[in-house]
């Protein structure tokens, strides 16, 4: 079934220890189309400036990603610069230009409006909001943030939180966003907001979902050459939504498999600046890898 994501289409600039990149196709939204398009429909609703050439929509037509809900307006497209150390768990942001996004009202082609599985990627809690109210009773709704926002724009976030029933939050901005050291405290405090499922992003370490009482652990692909780590967690929130939405299967068991799905995609990303990786997949290479993942985690009972 069809996914409605809104996030940013961002240039991003990024310095990592193996290279960098200028002005490189990015976005919040970018990453998790891209990643979430091998398994069902993506709908995409977002701003770009005049500065975006036919050459970057090319990557969304490519994928059969439907860019209706992609407006592009007079200025500048979304900038963002940042640089990781050689702890790439950290992204250190340089720049943020909000460009084109700081006047942004989005408006869902009506087609949209009943789109069963949304996403709402890491943007402004308000234009999030701002979409959630538009559509019509949607089966599933997940959203992501970032620091950024738990600084700029906590009450809005909070607000956002009570109407979504999964929440992609990274280890350091759970732990920020409920003002808590423990992980385990902070993502009670998290789940009491609203959402009924929780999953922290543990960048090289994996991921832990909070759903009801159960408590689940994922790993990360132990991969001998990161370059990138920029959009890992989009394309992680892409390839667990697009399992979600291709399904139609929300139950704790394939939530998990999903889970691994996410961490796929995520792996995948991380091999190469912007979306190289992310364009170039066959279902043969994600099957392949999600089976690696299974033996990596398989062990015994006693
Ligand atoms: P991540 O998947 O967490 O690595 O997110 C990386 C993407 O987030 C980059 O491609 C950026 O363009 C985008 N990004 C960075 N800062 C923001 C922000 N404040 N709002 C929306 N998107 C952002």
């Amino acid at each position: 079934m069809d996914i409605l994501v809104v996030g940013s289409v961002a240039f991003d600039s990024v310095e990592t220890p193996f290279g960098r990149a200028e002005d490189v196709l990015g976005g919040s939204a970018t990453y998790f189309s891209a990643s979430a398009s091998y398994f069902a429909k993506v709908n995409l609703v977002a701003v770009v400036g005049e500065d975006f050439s036919e050459e970057h929509i090319r990557v969304f037509n490519e994928k059969d990603i439907d860019i209706k809900g992609l407006k592009r307006v007079n200025g500048r497209t979304f900038r963002w610069k940042g640089r990781y150390d050689y702890d790439l768990n950290q992204a250190h942001t340089i720049d943020t230009q909000l460009n084109v996004f700081s006047n942004f009202d989005p408006v869902l082609p009506e087609e949209y409006r009943d789109i069963p599985y949304v996403f709402l990627a890491n943007i402004d809690p308000e234009l999030q909001l701002k979409v959630l109210e538009q559509v019509r009773k949607p089966m599933f709704v997940a959203c992501d943030t970032m620091n950024f926002w738990i600084e700029g724009k906590y009450d809005a976030l909070r607000e956002l939180l009570r109407y979504v029933d999964l929440f992609v939050i990274n280890e350091s901005e759970a732990r920020e966003f409920a003002r808590e050291p423990s992980l385990v405290k902070a993502a009670r405090f998290i789940l009491d907001c609203g959402p009924g499922i929780l999953i922290i992003k543990r960048g090289e370490y994996g991921a832990l979902m909070f759903n009801g009482r159960s408590v689940f652990s994922a790993p990360a692909y132990p991969l001998e050459d990161i370059y990138d780590p920029t959009g890992a967690g989009d394309s992680f929130a892409g390839g667990l939504m697009g399992y979600i939405a291709y399904t139609g299967d929300v139950g704790e068991e394939n939530l998990r498999k999903a889970i691994i799905f996410g961490s796929v995609m995520a792996s995948f990303n991380v091999e190469s600046f912007s979306l190289d990786r992310l364009r170039n997949l066959t279902m043969n290479d994600i099957h392949t890898r999600y089976r690696e993942f299974k033996r990596l985690t398989h062990f015994e009972d006693i």
